[in-house]
């Protein structure tokens, strides 16, 4: 095999938002053990490692090309001395011993398993595997243990909402969503954002934006459509949070802080009779209630800030990341969900579109099907 590095590989950014990375992803041998990795490593909180397989991952997917041996990656960013031993191993034995031995693992196993249910972070999860419990069964028979509504939801609806939601099912659910919005706001903006934006096939919940054309008047709007699923019988669960968005307060540029706008976390009832290929179709008439549970996000910006919202809960998370180091780093501005601030001229830059974003940051556009870093 021709092992010099495809023209096309050469000068690949560190950054993510400078990587065109579309969903067809050539090297999933690697890219899937890196982020067992990564997981692994958040499970021990180990932060810094955990980041670095992510990155490691996010480059490799943005090849326009399987990686058959390790001359091809020379030059590459983020490809760190750890990870290059790791796809050494799969290059010669098809296989990562590594990742295995952490697969075989009774912590990770239960961690991962715990953390599978809506509502149940890395925290959770480690406190009830410091008590002795590896099973949901003994979670959810353990008299001691005190689960939150959201995590009574998540347990309720968990074989529906561990199953993948289809690109088929997520078109029902915007269909319903639009429906329900413009009945009650019929200027109302709404738009799909999350991995269905950027072209997924499948994705573990569906994501919206909201919002209305006029400032301060999405105030109430989201509280109404949620009065509006639940009238109409489709509401099975809904975790809300009010605005704390504050218009004086400086972007932060970390990301793992959450945005301030409305926003609510919800679980819809779909009826399969509403996905379209699945009308009529009575695949196990045995099994079959006709319809499944799917987890829903509606996040409700004001107008002035959709741009930024659009953006950022477009993701993907890594190159939302990417987003904020770079505008950081290599511009000296502020970015997150609500806004951008250049620190250098002390000011807020407004943006009606992405691609205004996009522009002052100096980058070039990168289209959302194009994020999936
Ligand atoms: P999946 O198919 O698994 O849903 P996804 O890319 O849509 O993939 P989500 O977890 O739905 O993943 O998140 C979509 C985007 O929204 C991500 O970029 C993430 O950073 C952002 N996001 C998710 N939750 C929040 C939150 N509570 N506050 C702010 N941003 C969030
Ligand atoms: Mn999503
Ligand atoms: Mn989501």
């Amino acid at each position: 095999t021709d092992c010099s590095p495809p023209t096309a590989v050469a000068n690949v950014s560190q950054y993510a938002c400078q990587r065109r990375t579309t969903t067809e992803n050539h090297n999933k041998i690697f890219t899937d053990v890196m982020e067992e990795l990564a997981e692994s490593s958040e499970f021990n909180e180990s932060k810094g490692p955990c980041l670095a397989f992510r990155r490691a991952a996010s480059v490799l997917k943005s090849l326009p090309s399987a990686v058959h041996c390790l001359e091809a990656i020379q030059g590459l960013p983020c490809l760190g001395e750890h990870t290059k031993a790791v796809m050494e191993e799969i290059l010669t034995f098809g296989r990562s011993f590594k990742v295995e031995e952490i697969r075989c693992d009774e912590r990770y196993q239960a961690l991962k398993l715990f953390t599978s249910v809506f509502g149940v972070g890395p925290k959770t999860a480690e406190k009830w595997y410091r008590r002795g419990l590896r099973s949901l069964k003994e979670i959810l028979t353990e008299p001691n243990i005190q689960l939150n509504r959201m995590q009574r939801a998540g347990f309720l609806y968990y074989s529906d909402i561990s199953k993948a939601v289809s690109k088929a099912e997520a078109k029902a659910l915007g269909c319903i969503i639009e429906e329900t919005v413009h009945w009650i706001a019929p200027d109302a903006i709404l738009a799909l954002t999350g991995g269905f934006r950027r072209g997924k096939e499948y994705g573990h919940d569906v994501d919206f934006l909201l919002t209305m054309p006029e400032m301060g008047k999405e105030e109430g709007l989201l509280l109404h459509v949620i009065d509006r699923l639940r009238d109409q019988g489709i509401l099975l669960y809904c975790e809300y949070q009010g605005s704390t968005f504050d218009v004086s307060k400086l972007p932060s540029w970390r990301f793992e802080d959450m945005d301030h706008f409305q926003k609510c976390f919800l679980i819809l009832r779909l009826e399969q009779g509403q996905v379209e290929g699945e009308r009529g179709l009575q695949s196990d008439p045995g099994d079959s209630r006709g319809w499944r549970a799917v987890r829903v996000d509606l996040v409700a910006p004001p107008v002035d800030r959709y741009a930024f919202a659009l953006l950022g809960w477009t993701g993907s998370r890594q190159f939302g990341r990417d987003l904020r180091t770079f505008a950081y780093k290599e511009r000296q501005m502020l970015l997150d969900n609500h806004a951008l601030y250049d620190k250098t001229k002390k000011l807020f830059l407004p943006a009606t579109t992405e691609e205004d974003i996009f522009a002052h940051l100096g980058l070039e556009y990168v289209e959302p099907w194009q994020r999936n870093a």
